[in-house]
């Protein structure tokens, strides 16, 4: 049978009752399958003895033998406790032994007798003491000798209970798993038979079964997710050699004052391949400035000579007005027919728009999700192009396809998402990466600083001004509902205006309505202003080539993936940039790594494999894909290579045999048609 055939419900196993049977549900564990692959989240590992002279300062666990020297007794909060003094017969020092509400012992356990012991210790200056422990006669009765499985627990749940009910199931003999993956692959891979690593993983008999009978089982659940991702997609055979760029786009790229890197090249060429021959549902990632911009034009171009049209869509008003600005300047010279629509164009301008969009005037219509409300129709839409595609919901999304037949997608995300995630997270999509600058960019200087020693940073600020060079101060949003933030930012700014009276400069934040903000971008464009003080971290993808200074303060709140979005709003140009990490107090361990990783490196795809190693692949990601991640026992920090392996066969296995109709792999389809395809 395959795991997933043991489809009676757990409440069927002795011992479980109606209480542990909810407890266990929301543990996600209903049925037998589930209980065999609720996989242990650690494990204690008692093969070897260890002393109390081999513990850590910290204290940990010791599994050892010890002679009982004498009984006492005293008072907590009105109980009275026994305290047992043993002597460590390992390492002839003294252990003392709290038993709260546990009386009896004195009489098991009587002075002159000797133990085997497993404690969980902790060092004071009184010496060792432990309240956690298990006495026992022989090295089995203690654990000694085995490596116990440590098992995720919910409600009342104990160690014990689900570690004898797992024990229930494995021991039934007539329970044996067949393996789940093709002979070829596990020979490839020398992964263990499938019945023999979820025996291991639940009993491991030493720590190298153990790891490779987690290898096995993790192989096969990347496997699977794997194929079943790729499963969905089409991969229709395209040509070799590469599709010709439109006379549009030549024309384009000939009035540019710089030619494309070689990652754009090979970006474009991606897509053209797709909108030439294929259907494209594409994400194109790439670092802040690293470019995107321009190949997603060129993109529409593509489509717009073939007389589609294109809708471009941008997370806020803002940034939706700066693309149709740089849209309008670049592309309507080519004679592109450029249109900019959001919720704010309303009334006899909305009308006209939406009659051009339906008659086809309009080639490239840019604007915020407001292009795909309802009264929206469009002739002939063969391109969508989202850009900082996370912000917007997967509703959104779905909302957009729907108004074309057959729309080409292109996503762009600024936010680097390590390799492996990235195949996880958007796995029934293709990916295009933009991993190099343009040329002749400066790396940004980033300082970490104390926030009482800020004098400096001033001052090295001030000469940026005399420059003619900007600067930005971010102020965080401490929270969403509360005053506070704005206070502070408004504090902020009063100070900033005492330290340079003569520049000019305004304050931004949420409150302010799109008009007014859109006006003080304006001015900061056009250098009536030179520094803004903002709260808000929100208008990540603005373009102002001569600001030079960033400023964050409260450096050790943020994330790392805010901190280098925020940074990206410098160093746009060919000037040398500054950013200012500044932070309050004592910064945790861990905000003072990330404000490190920051001064070292300026690459976001760098920064993101930090992040992913700190946070975990949960946190992020958000909870809005995380469902993509709902994996038992691969961990998509540690199992990078092993997924990189399963996606390979995956791929092999798919070209070979799409519709996985050879004798072979019969039992992969079967699998799969079981198991649930992420939406
Ligand atoms: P992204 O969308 O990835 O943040 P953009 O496409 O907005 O980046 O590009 C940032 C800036 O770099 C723009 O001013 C753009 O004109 C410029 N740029 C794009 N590609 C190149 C290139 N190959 N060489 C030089 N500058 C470039
Ligand atoms: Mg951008």
């Amino acid at each position: 049978m395959f795991i997933r055939d043991l489809t009676f419900s757990i409440t069927k196993i002795k011992g479980i009752g109606k209480v542990s049977a909810l407890d266990f549900a929301t543990l996600g564990v209903e049925c037998a399958s589930d209980l065999v692959t609720l996989f242990p989240r650690t494990y204690d590992d008692r093969t070897v003895m260890t002393s109390l002279a081999d513990l850590p300062p910290e204290g940990g666990t010791v599994n050892t033998a010890v002679a009982i020297l004498e009984h006492s007794h005293y008072m907590s909060r009105s109980n009275r406790v026994l305290k047992i003094t043993c002597r460590d017969l390992n390492s002839g020092r003294n252990l003392y032994l709290h038993c709260f509400g546990r009386a009896f012992m004195e009489n098991a356990y009587p002075v002159g007798t000797s133990w085997f012991i497993n404690a969980t210790v902790t060092r004071a200056k009184g010496g060792y003491n432990a309240s956690a422990f298990t006495l026992g006669s022989s090295e089995e009765s203690v654990g000694i000798g085995r490596i116990l499985p440590i098992y995720p627990l919910s409600g009342s749940l104990t160690q014990k209970t689900v570690r004898k009910a797992v024990d229930t199931i494995l021991s039934n003999t007539y329970i044996r798993f067949d393996d789940e993956l093709p002979e070829y692959l596990m020979k490839k891979h020398g992964l263990m038979h499938t019945d023999e690593a979820i025996r291991q993983i639940h009993h491991p008999s030493d720590r190298h079964s153990l790891e490779r009978a987690r290898r096995s089982l993790a192989y096969s659940e990347l496997f699977y997710m794997e194929m079943s991702m790729m499963r969905g997609r089409k991969t229709t055979q395209k040509p070799a050699e590469s599709p010709k760029a439109s006379p549009l786009e030549k024309k384009l790229l000939a009035s540019l004052p710089f030619s494309l890197t070689a990652d754009q090249n090979k970006c474009l060429d991606e897509i053209r391949r797709d909108l030439d021959w294929g259907h494209m549902n594409r994400l194109l990632q790439g670092d802040v400035g690293s470019g995107k911009t321009l190949v997603a034009w060129i993109a529409a171009l593509h489509e717009i000579a073939k007389g589609g049209q294109v809708a471009f869509m941008a997370p806020t008003e803002l940034l939706a007005r700066q693309h149709a600005e740089n849209a309008s300047a670049l592309l309507s010279p080519l004679g592109v027919n450029v249109a900019f629509l959001t919720g704010d164009v309303k009334g006899k301008n909305r009308g006209y728009l939406l009659t051009a969009l339906k008659k086809g005037d309009v080639d490239l219509a840019i604007g915020t999700h407001a292009l795909f409300s309802r009264d929206v129709s469009f002739r002939n839409l063969s391109l969508v192009i989202i850009d900082e595609q996370h912000r917007f919901g997967v509703e959104q999304r779905d909302e957009l396809m729907k108004k074309g037949t057959k729309v080409h997608t292109l996503m762009m995300s600024a936010t680097p998402i390590p390799r492996t995630l990235a195949m996880t997270v958007f796995g029934s999509m293709d990916i295009s990466t933009i991993y190099t600058m343009p040329a002749g960019r400066k790396k940004i200087i980033t300082h970490i600083v104390d926030e009482k020693n800020r004098e400096r940073m001033y001052a090295s600020i001030a000469v940026e001004f005399s420059r003619g060079h900007q600067a930005y101060f971010v102020y965080p949003r401490i929270d969403d509902e509360g005053d506070s933030d704005l206070k502070d930012v408004t504090s902020m700014y009063t100070f900033l205006k005492e330290k340079y009276p003569d520049i000019p400069s305004a304050l931004i934040h949420s409150r302010l309505d799109e008009e007014e903000k859109i006006r003080i971008l304006d001015d900061f464009r056009q250098k009536k202003l030179m520094y803004l003080v903002s709260t808000s971290v929100v208008e990540v993808g603005i373009d102002i080539p001569d600001a030079t200074c960033m400023v964050i303060e409260h450096a050790e709140r943020f994330g790392l993936a805010a901190l280098h979005q925020l940074r990206g709003r410098v160093g746009r140009s060919s000037l040398q940039s500054w950013c200012f990490l500044v932070y309050y107090g004592n910064p945790t361990q861990e905000a003072v790594s990330r404000l490190k990783v920051m001064r070292e490196s300026n690459d976001g795809f760098t920064i993101a494999e930090t992040d992913l190693k700190i946070r975990g692949p949960g946190e992020f990601i958000g909870s809005r894909q995380s469902g993509f991640l709902r994996l038992k026992i691969a961990s998509l920090t540690d199992d990078v290579e092993l997924m990189a392996e399963a996606r390979e066969d995956a791929e092999g296995l798919l070209a070979d045999d799409p519709g996985l109709i050879k004798a072979s792999n019969c039992m992969i389809r079967q699998l799969l048609e079981g198991s649930v395809q992420p939406s």
